[in-house]
């Protein structure tokens, strides 16, 4: 089914969002960003807000990152209607959802070692190709690979790329996107160990959790065919809106980084800086308001409240959800272009 065909959640449903943090890093500026974004869209169509920890990478998520996290977002006043749920006790699901996929093909046993993997990626480098995994398990009879799993044989689940075509989906700030399905290798969905790899537990809990829209940074779209083909392949939930809101730039127009003097949020309240200030800041990158004067905005929640969200930035815009038009990559329809970022500006 491509994405044409494929079912958007009703603009008539109060929206359910998330933000997704990983907590092996402290909440920054730009997840700060992505949090509130979330959150003026869930507050302002009267939704829900999740809050959900993705501590899935168990060697670099610290319960201290958790913790910086939950502090970051209560200091900005940022409040969660749901949550904080936490990936890591949620691995049935997506253990489940897998065996879904196996059961109808869309995925299958993968058997190959480590080292195979690595020798035929040393191999396609070698000889100038790119290193996608070549298949080799695909063409196993299903019934021999059960019976090898069966056995007690290590394997990942891989989910199966429809050969042709291509997958595309149309992103409410940066309009349709697609990616041909050649370039898109079968990824793994769970390793020999059964631990979910990000796809699927991103898809699994955003289907379980209801949710409609997606508003994320705009790093994740290389990210969103493979979880568009699997919610068309586990085909239990309406396609949600993906919205990609451009990253925070430097001054030197690379992506934000310790290297420009971004730190945790809480090391601004650290500097002195108040959060409804900081709260400000925040929703003009990216973000301009109809009246581009620094009072309009307010910097109270109340007055977050009564800006005209919707007249502005499409992710903003309820009814955007259903805009299929094609746009050129990164001309956010009224919104600000990709946003630079200095302490100056915040200190001003
Ligand atoms: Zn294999």
């Amino acid at each position: 089914m491509s994405p044409a065909q494929f079912p958007l959640a009703s603009p008539s449903v109060r929206p359910r969002v998330r933000f997704a943090p990983s907590p092996t890093g402290y909440l920054h500026v730009g997840g700060a960003r992505t949090a509130l974004f979330n959150w003026l869209f869930a507050r302002h169509f009267e939704g829900t807000f999740i809050l959900r920890i993705e501590d899935t990478d168990l060697e670099r998520s610290t319960t201290e990152m958790v913790e910086g996290i939950l502090q970051g977002m209560q200091w900005l006043g940022i409040s969660w209607d749901e949550g904080p749920y936490y990936q890591t006790q949620r691995t049935d699901l997506y253990r489940t959802a897998a065996e879904r996929l196996i059961q109808s093909g869309a995925a299958y046993y993968c058997f190959c070692t480590r080292e195979d993997l690595e020798r035929r990626r040393a191999k396609a480098a070698a000889e100038g190709r790119p290193p996608k995994y070549e298949g080799t398990c695909r063409k196993l009879d299903p019934a021999e690979a059960l019976r090898r799993k069966s056995a007690g044989e290590p394997a990942a689940v891989r989910f199966a790329i429809p050969e042709g075509g291509s997958t595309s989906f149309n992103d409410a700030v940066f309009g349709k996107v697609e990616f041909a399905n050649a370039e898109i290798e079968d990824f793994v969905l769970l390793r020999s160990d059964s631990s979910p790899t990000y796809h699927l537990s991103v898809v699994a809990d955003d289907i379980d959790l209801k949710i409609t829209d997606i508003i994320r940074g705009a790093d994740h779209i290389s990210n969103t065919p493979k979880q568009v083909l699997l919610y068309q392949a586990l085909a239990l939930a309406p396609l949600p809106v993906f919205a990609h809101v451009p990253l925070i730039l430097g001054p030197d127009k690379t992506r934000l980084s310790k290297r420009h003097g971004a730190t945790s949020v809480m090391a601004y309240r650290d500097e002195g800086i108040v959060p409804e200030a900081f709260r400000n800041f925040l929703a003009l990158l990216g973000w301009t308001p109809p009246e581009a004067t620094p009072d309009s905005i307010g910097s109270t929640l109340n007055t977050f409240a009564r800006i005209p969200l919707s007249a502005c930035c499409p992710l903003l815009r309820r009814n955007g959800r259903k805009r299929a038009s094609s746009r050129p990559a990164a001309t956010p329809n009224g919104c600000s272009q990709p946003s630079t970022f200095s302490n100056l500006v915040l200190e001003a």
